[in-house]
């Protein structure tokens, strides 16, 4: 028989619910996800993605189906109205530092396929065309009344995590209020098959023509992306008519050759929820924080907050650590989020400019700064700052992932956290000595890292940032101590 009693419920199916599910599913923790559409959102959003998530997707076991669907971009540009490269952000050939390419493009409903189906190969009790109509918490945890194809019922949860876009439910049943950065632009979204497209633009680009903003990108296979910028004086009602679309795409000579899949106009704007968990009500993705697209980052950033909440809520459903622990989530992901807004909104700003006068001037600034060898840096990503960190060199940095002879070093180290070591340790911990069989060939590039940063050891979280390090006592001192301190902290 069913049950609708679990650890956690999470509502919302997108990228984040399917993500956080998995990784809840992984370290094993009782999960009943809902989504109130009986399928995934056929239209895709999300178009390009980075590094970090292709690991988290390895984390669940869907980086492998995930990859072939992808194509890997040879950088990101912005043009001028004539064709002259304002700035380039050259892409990393190869896998980086993380183990993967530093970026992908993707369609985000097969990305979104294959996440569902690993969600099921996990075991997850996934229950579509369900609805959240309310829910109230006590103490002890939380009642969900939903709407499904078998009527009316009740879900009893330790917790309830709002995966659920950008209107959630969730979000506001907690009456959490939204910051605005005050960034509002509408924008028209065409998604489109073009066969033999070869001769189109290969590289993501934003064309910064003060007569015509455009962004221009081939997602994956013969999929293509534009997007038009409403002018204050174009006519919204209008904006997607065949008519119109034929004038906006007549440069491009695709005419002939284009079947569109989706045209619609979406306001691009930079929000921020003030809290991200009220008591036993948590919210994540879209739920928590919306971007303009011009950096590729929302979805990036909603599995960033999955993955950072998941072990958390882990360690407090198993009872290792204080439901204070999960404070340090919103601690340690806003601040990171609201660099990546914020580089967004650069980024949008320096596209949306519509008075010519301004634009040259801002084309000229641009291209003296190229003349001159000075780039920006493409998202200065910001290390974590504060929460569940040791403090000191390299806390709260994304930990490195050696990839030899086609094997990732995640793969053999399992799930985490891991003591990294040159010394046996005293420890319950999961630790892995330097030279040991059971670090393989990930030996080499480990001792030379240790070396490297002149220190015994790493604790590295199990969302592989590093918790710290230093001598392997001090470290796994300090890790307890967190943990104990919270314990405290709650009694
Ligand atoms: C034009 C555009 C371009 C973009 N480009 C990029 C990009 O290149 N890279 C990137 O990383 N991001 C990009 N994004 C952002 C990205 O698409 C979103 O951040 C991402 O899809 C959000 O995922 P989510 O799971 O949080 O929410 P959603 O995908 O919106 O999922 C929310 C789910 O909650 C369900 N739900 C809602 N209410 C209920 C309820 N009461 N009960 C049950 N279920 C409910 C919905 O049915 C839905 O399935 C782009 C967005 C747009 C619009």
């Amino acid at each position: 028989m069913t049950s609708n009693t679990c650890d956690v419920l999470v509502v919302g199916l997108g990228p984040i619910g399917d993500v956080l599910s998995a990784l809840l599913k992984k370290q094993g923790l009782s999960v009943i996800a809902i989504d109130r559409e009986a399928d995934i959102y056929p239209l895709p959003r999300a178009a390009v993605f980075d590094e970090e998530v292709m690991r988290i997707f390895q984390m669940i076991g869907a980086a492998e189906a995930i990859a072939p669907l992808c194509r890997v971009p040879d950088g990101y540009q912005f043009l001028s109205a004539s064709g002259e490269i304002l700035m380039r952000f050259p892409m990393r050939p190869g896998f980086g530092p993380y183990g993967w390419e530093a970026t992908y493009a993707l369609h985000q409903p097969g990305v979104e396929a294959a996440l569902r189906t690993r969600l099921a190969q996990l075991g997850a009790d996934i229950r579509l065309s369900t609805r959240l109509k309310s829910f109230a918490q006590d103490d002890v945890g939380v009642t969900a009344e939903v709407e499904g194809p078998q009527g009316h019922y009740t879900i009893s949860a330790k917790y309830i995590v709002g995966c659920d876009g950008a209107w959630s439910p969730v979000r506001e049943s907690s009456g959490t209020a939204m910051f605005d950065y005050g960034f509002e632009e509408p924008w028209l979204v065409i998604d489109s098959i073009v066969e033999d497209g070869d001769d189109l633009l290969q590289i993501p680009s934003q064309i910064c023509d003060p007569a015509q903003p455009t962004t221009f990108l081939r997602m994956s296979g013969p999929r293509y992306r534009w997007e038009f910028m409403l002018k204050p004086d174009d006519d919204p009602e209008n904006f997607a008519s065949d008519e119109n679309l034929a004038r906006l795409l007549a440069p491009w000579n695709v005419m002939h050759r284009i079947q569109i899949e989706r045209r619609a106009i979406y306001r691009f704007h930079g929000l921020i929820a003030k809290d991200w968990r009220k008591g036993r009500a948590i919210i994540a993705g879209d739920a928590a924080h919306q971007m303009p697209p011009f950096a590729g980052q929302g979805m990036c950033s909603g599995i960033r907050d999955a993955a950072n909440l998941a072990w958390k809520l882990a360690a407090v459903v198993r009872g290792d650590a204080s439901d204070a622990l999960l404070d340090t989530y919103q601690q340690e992901r806003e601040p990171h989020v609201r660099g990546i807004i914020e580089r967004s909104i650069e980024f949008g700003q320096t596209v949306c400019v519509l008075d010519p006068e301004v634009a040259a001037a801002r084309d000229a600034a641009m291209l003296a700064a190229r003349a001159a060898g000075e780039q920006p840096p493409m998202i200065p990503y910001p290390p974590l700052a504060e929460g569940c960190l040791m403090g000191g060199p390299e806390s709260g940095e994304l930990f490195i992932q050696p990839v030899i002879h086609d094997e990732r070093m995640d793969d053999r180290l399992g799930a985490g956290p891991w003591l990294i070591t040159k010394m046996v340790a005293a420890t319950a911990m999961k630790q892995f000595v330097i030279g040991s069989a059971a670090l393989g060939p990930f030996s080499a590039p480990l001792a030379a890292w240790l070396d490297e940063h002149d220190v015994e050891a790493v604790l590295v979280r199990p969302d592989r940032h590093v918790f710290g390090i230093g001598l392997s006592h001090d470290l796994i001192a300090a890790w307890e101590a967190i943990m104990a301190l919270r314990e405290e902290l709650a009694a």
